[in-house]
């Protein structure tokens, strides 16, 4: 069996090693340190000048913006149905409700006419949303002047999920500055990698010192432990944070990377019917985090993206299905939900293909003579 390829695996710089030798030579292991502080520098410069708190994870960030903005038990939390579980998880862990949106067809992402339907349904049972999870899947801005602008209307926050979005822009700037709070990811298989981390981005300099503060136990300030408020051990490492210096230093390149890695595919599959894939429109610049493809099986002759899925299985090369959206998975059944079907259809027809920012001209190759043969 030749060796496997990955959807979407770490890719290290050559760099991090340096920042973490940095922290054994000084012994600055725990979740303070220099590295903390230069990767929260590197990532306010990367977002025009966010103020940044790292973490441990992108999901541990949506839970203290949750609880930043207020959320409590019996609220409702609107979120994009298209995403990964990460961005609405911690709804639940408020006791709060998720509330879902369908995408529209042109960023995949939430549908500025669903929102707004959502919101005035939902007011008009009695209960105004706390907060809108947006998620920029696979790297693609939503359309963020419609969304923001009727979240302002009703006077509802947003945070914005970035989580494979770092890097995106949307009208020249960065995702994650167009939220009230805004997230990264920086798990495994994402852009850029602290092994598992994440980061809380905001303009509100309150918002960030108050995710730091409930990130370390919600430590009063007092010579022994006190604690008036619940806290989370949410913090980074500086280990952690060595690692990302160092990814920080290749981001952009990384990004170029996966970029050139849609073109192969646009170029090699385009040309067929029944294969499209997602274009950016005017004004957005996408990551390209994952290359993703819709396949027609009525116009490709049959063919499937299971189809597809399995023929690159069986070369040991991983692909994977759309993410399923929230609205469909079990564990949210009887959550409320306003949509037309398009992620559905998106989830039956989706396929995300091998990625990475280090795939090698050999294991091009070998995904494209798996694609040729089924398709030509
Ligand atoms: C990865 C991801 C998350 C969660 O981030 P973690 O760092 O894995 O906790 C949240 N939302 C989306 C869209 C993601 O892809």
């Amino acid at each position: 069996m030749q060796e496997k390829i990955y959807l979407s695996s770490p890719h290290m710089g050559g760099q991090e090693i340096k920042y973490i030798q940095e922290a054994f030579d000084t012994n600055w292991i725990s979740p303070v340190g220099p590295n903390i502080d230069g990767f929260e520098r590197d990532l306010s410069e990367y977002t025009d000048g966010l103020n940044v708190a790292a973490l441990s994870s992108g999901t541990a960030a949506i839970h203290l913006a949750l609880i930043i903005l207020g959320v409590q038990q019996t609220d409702e939390v609107i979120c994009s149905s298209f995403t990964f579980a990460g961005s609405c998880n911690p709804i639940v862990y408020l006791g709060a409700t998720p509330v879902f949106v369908d995408s529209e067809e042109e960023t995949w992402n939430m549908d500025p006419e669903l929102l707004r339907k959502a919101i005035e349904d939902r007011i008009s049972k009695g209960k105004t949303p706390k907060a809108i999870v947006v998620v920029h899947l696979y790297g693609m801005p939503a359309k963020m002047d419609e969304l923001m602008s009727i979240a302002e209307q009703y006077g509802i926050p947003v945070i914005e999920d970035a989580a494979e979005g770092v890097g995106s822009t949307y009208h020249g700037k960065k995702l994650g500055t167009f939220g009230d709070i805004g997230i990264f990811s920086f798990n495994g298989n994402k852009i850029i990698t602290t092994s598992g981390g994440g980061a809380f981005l905001s303009r509100n300099v309150d918002f960030v010192q108050k995710a730091r503060f409930l990130s370390t136990q919600a430590r009063d300030n007092a010579p022994h432990y006190e604690h008036s408020q619940i806290g989370y051990n949410y913090r980074m490492s500086n280990v952690c944070a060595g690692i990302g210096r160092g990814q920080m230093e290749v981001l952009d390149q990384h990004i170029l990377l996966r970029r050139k890695n849609f073109d192969f595919y646009r170029d090699l599959l385009g040309v067929f019917s029944g294969v499209s894939f997602l274009l950016e429109r005017a004004n957005t610049f996408s990551n390209r985090w994952l290359t993703t493809a819709l396949i027609n099986p009525e116009e490709t002759g049959g063919i499937s993206r299971e189809d597809l899925r399995l023929a690159l299985e069986e070369e040991n090369i991983e692909s994977r299905p759309l993410w399923k959206p929230m609205h469909l998975q079990p564990v949210f059944t009887g959550a409320p939900f306003y949509g037309t079907g398009v992620s559905e259809s998106l989830f039956i027809n989706g396929i995300c293909l091998p990625s990475g920012s280090n795939m090698n001209e050999s294991q091009l190759q070998r995904v494209k003579s798996v694609l040729l043969r089924l398709f030509s």
